[in-house]
């Protein structure tokens, strides 16, 4: 007996997912642990941070924006 398999090369893309793409923005002091939790608009954070520098003195932050990506094959096989 013999198991014969054939396998096919495809290209994949990645792209911002559609269906969750939306950027979260977030702040983290660097000085203590507070972060100003994710928000969908930048201004948040930016207004956290400042608040945060105000209330404790504390000056540094670390920014991060996270978005969801989407890999999905390109139609076809690939080309000889
Ligand atoms: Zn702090």
């Amino acid at each position: 007996m013999s198991v014969r398999s054939r396998m096919q090369f495809v290209h994949w893309s990645l792209s911002i997912d559609p269906d969750d793409g939306t950027p979260a923005y977030e702040a983290a002091c660097t000085t203590c642990d507070a972060t100003s939790g994710p928000s969908a608009d930048k201004r948040t954070p930016e207004l956290w941070c400042l608040r945060h520098a105000g209330r404790t003195g504390h000056t540094g932050f670390r920014a991060t924006i996270t978005t969801l990506f989407r890999a999905a094959p390109l139609e076809g096989p690939r080309p000889p």
